[in-house]
């Protein structure tokens, strides 16, 4: 078999059960649909599939990637690390890159006792189970149950559903979940004529407080995406919702989870998006770009506090929780060599150049008739674009592809979360990708054309 295409199609097709998708919507071998992007290689922005095509990742691979695909200096030090330590397990041992790393993040965010996993689910899962313990070795067992967002995404594994709020993902494993309570989202375009941002933001935690005067005696801790929902579509908020977040987190002994997976390493600007509102938070999870997009990794960090309540002669009272891969030393390096990136490009600087710059190139869509509610925050865009057709997105991805760019909309969201490396002329033909995705997507609307093209799920 020759080395196309259409090959690793057809054979990840027999062979692979992708996910966030409905297989049959892929067709078969015999009778492709949308066809999977068998991809080869990558290197800066641009991935490559099997037959030499190139696409700009304009999603960074689902939010991963933030310094290219390929970096050296990370491949120089996953190299290094394969000399020296491949992986040794995190109980009863330890290793120079997760002592490192523990120390940066530690510098970084002002919390610490970094306990890790393998993905942002993971992250969650921790987090939720260290608050609930917390209380409990606090004796207050009670205070066991969760509150989160109106759309909110934390992750799919059964305890991160239970606070996660997007029915499609939950709906058929809801008889195995223990749903948190969902609090409105201080989304800033619910703002009427007239009000603002943080007006909205005042409004959605008034209602988070009347909450919480009812169910603080049960409630362990809220866990909130700062500044934004991204899963939900790129869902912005203002910062004082924090604000008010943490202050009623303080008055009725709730716990604050700042879920940092999507918005976390300078995606919204600042290292941590929860920095913004100038708030500490009792846990942050990281996971996504920590690695820059490498391997897989998550984090959660904490307080002195929390640390001290499991600290213990008896071991009942420990934080038992463990992954396999815990702390595993290449993904470690990995991530040490992306925040040295951070430290040496200055790219939290460049960033709001970049930013500027694409916004500018992005104009046309802003201004497009049929464009509501766009918006930015740092080098997360997006564009509303109501309309009737119920395959918007998947229309959308595949016009995108066919011009070069990857782009997915979740619903009738189009948004771009490039890496941070991508150039003026990368830029220009991201945003003509975007453009032209757009219209030949609304001119099928317009021609009513019925049939669904992809087989991956409307929605992310
Ligand atoms: C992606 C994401 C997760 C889940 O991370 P996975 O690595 O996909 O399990 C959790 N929370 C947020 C905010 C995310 O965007």
């Amino acid at each position: 078999m020759t080395d196309t295409n259409a090959t690793w199609r057809n054979r990840s097709l027999q062979a692979v059960w992708h996910p966030c998708t409905q297989m049959k919507l892929h067709g078969t071998p015999d009778s492709p649909r949308q066809p999977l992007v068998p991809i080869v290689r990558a290197d800066g922005v641009w991935l490559e599939d099997a037959e030499g095509q190139r696409y700009l990742d304009g999603i960074s691979s689902w939010w991963v990637n933030l310094f290219g695909h390929n970096h050296p200096a990370i491949r120089a030090a996953l190299v290094d690390q394969l000399e020296r330590l491949d992986h040794v397990m995190l109980a009863g041992f330890t290793h120079p890159p997760v002592v490192e790393l523990s120390e940066r993040l530690a510098k970084l965010t002002g919390l610490g006792h970094a306990f890790y996993g393998s993905d942002g689910a993971s992250a969650t899962e921790i987090a939720l189970k260290m608050s609930a313990h917390y209380w409990r070795n606090a004796g207050r067992a009670e205070k066991c149950q969760f509150v989160a967002l109106e759309g909110g995404y934390h992750g799919e594994t059964v305890g991160a559903l239970g606070v996660t709020d997007i029915p499609l993902f939950r709906t058929a494993y809801a008889p195995l979940l223990r749903l948190a309570a969902t609090v409105p989202s201080p989304d800033a375009r619910r703002a009427t004529t007239g009000q603002t941002a943080e007006q909205v933001a005042e409004a959605a935690a008034d209602q988070l407080e009347a909450w919480l005067q009812a169910h603080h005696q049960t409630t362990a801790a809220i866990i909130v995406e700062p500044l934004i929902q991204c899963a939900a579509g790129m869902v912005m908020h203002h910062p004082r919702y924090l604000q008010r977040v943490r202050a009623l987190c303080d008055q009725y002994e709730v716990h604050l989870v700042a879920d940092e997976i999507a918005v976390g390493f300078g995606r919204t600007g600042t290292m941590f998006a929860h920095q913004q509102a100038g708030i500490r938070p009792d846990f942050i999870c990281l996971s996504k770009g920590l690695t820059g997009g490498t391997l897989p990794l998550s984090a959660v960090l904490t307080t002195d506090t929390v640390y001290q309540a499991f600290y213990d002669e008896d071991v009942a009272r420990g934080f038992l929780h463990s992954h396999s891969y815990t702390g595993n030393p290449l993904a470690c390096r990995a991530a040490l060599a992306t925040l040295d990136l951070f430290e040496q490009t200055g790219i939290l600087e460049k960033n709001v150049q970049t930013s500027d710059q694409l916004w500018a190139q992005f104009a046309p869509l802003t201004d497009h008739p049929r464009v509501h509610h766009a918006r930015r925050l740092g080098m997360v865009f997006a564009w509303d674009v109501p309309n009737r057709l119920p395959d918007f997105a998947k229309r959308f991805a595949a016009h995108a592809l066919a011009r070069g760019a990857v782009l997915r909309p979740i619903g009738h969201t189009v948004y771009a979360m490039p890496p941070y490396v991508i150039s003026e002329a990368e830029g220009a033909l991201l945003a003509q990708a975007a453009l032209g995705a757009l219209e030949a997507t609304l001119a099928e609307e317009s021609a009513g054309r019925p049939q669904s093209t992809t087989g991956v799920v409307d929605g992310v």
